[in-house]
Order: C-alpha cells, then sequence, then structure tokens
C-alpha cells in the first residue's frame, strides 16, 4: 500500500529551527519541540478518546507537522491506526511511547494534535494559544464543563451546537 503524508516531522538537525516549547513522554525517552503557537485547541469528549486515553476527555492543540520536531526516542515511537486496529503508520494514527505507554500525539497527514500535558510550559503556566476553544462530541460526554466555550454534539461546525 502506498503511504504519503504532506508534511513530514522537522528534522532533529534543522538548524533554523528555533523551539518554541518542549514536550517528553511519562519516561522521558520520547521529547520533541514545536517552533509555533498551535493553531487550535480544543477538549474532545468522543467515546474513542475516552478509551484510548482512560480519562472522560482528552484536550489536543493542533500544530502543523513541520513544525514538529522529535529530538530524542524517534525509535520508541509506537503507531497505531485505531479505525484498522494496525499498528501501522497508516494515518492518522496514534503516537505512543513503547517504554512507558503515554499517548503523545494523534497524527495525520498533515497536522499533529498534541497533547497539552506532556508540554513542560514555563512556571507550569498554560500558554493562551493552547487554552481550548471549544468542547466536541460533547454529546456523548461523561462530564459537564462549567465553561463559556461552545459546546458541540460532535464536530465542530458540522454538527449540533448545544451551549
Ligand atoms: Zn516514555
Ligand atoms: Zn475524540
Amino acid at each position: 500500500m502506498k503511504k504519503q503524508w504532506d508534511e513530514k516531522y522537522s528534522s532533529a538537525t534543522d538548524n533554523n529551527f528555533i523551539a518554541k516549547y518542549s514536550a517528553s513522554c511519562y519516561c522521558c525517552a520520547v521529547q520533541y519541540e514545536v517552533k509555533a503557537d498551535p493553531v487550535d485547541a480544543k477538549v474532545c469528549h468522543c467515546l474513542a478518546c475516552q478509551k484510548l486515553h482512560g480519562a472522560p476527555m482528552q484536550w489536543a492543540a493542533i500544530f502543523h507537522k513541520n513544525d514538529v520536531r522529535i529530538i530524542q526516542g524517534m525509535e520508541h515511537l509506537h503507531f497505531y491506526n485505531t479505525e484498522l486496529n494496525r499498528h501501522e503508520r497508516i494515518l492518522p494514527c496514534k503516537v505512543s511511547c513503547n517504554l512507558c505507554g503515554t499517548l503523545i500525539a494523534d497524527e495525520g497527514r498533515n497536522m499533529w494534535l498534541a497533547f497539552p500535558s506532556l508540554f513542560d510550559f514555563e512556571g507550569r503556566v498554560v500558554p493562551e494559544k493552547f487554552k481550548p476553544t471549544c468542547h466536541i462530541f460533547y454529546g456523548v460526554r461523561v462530564m459537564d464543563m462549567n465553561d463559556n466555550l461552545p459546546k458541540w454534539s460532535g464536530h465542530k461546525d458540522k454538527s449540533f451546537r448545544e451551549f
């Protein structure tokens, strides 16, 4: 099968890459950096996220893949295509650390949906651009959210807006 994606990660040796934020898995075997702010951030309440993350919801910040570079542990990346139930890098897929099991990102063809909990923010302050702009798949939530963000029953702009 032909695998193809438009954007790639930046190279770990790219001298033009000026890291803005860094992230790591729980055991620190996998470390990566991003050179830009996320283009958006969302909280997803879908059933797949609930199971895969073992959590009531998933918080994702979206980056262009070429704004991302893996600086350590490329060999420890595990890829899982949930739709096909195949442990291969068939995009879109889940990326995790094969040593500690931390879910690192959802990798799409062009975008990298990072999980901000893995970032080491200065002073533990979450930058404004990482803050969620909406809740998606709120229709299947297990927990109500008491905030002023838009809440979509399914995908953003393509489903019923509940609140
Ligand atoms: Zn790890
Ligand atoms: Zn989801």
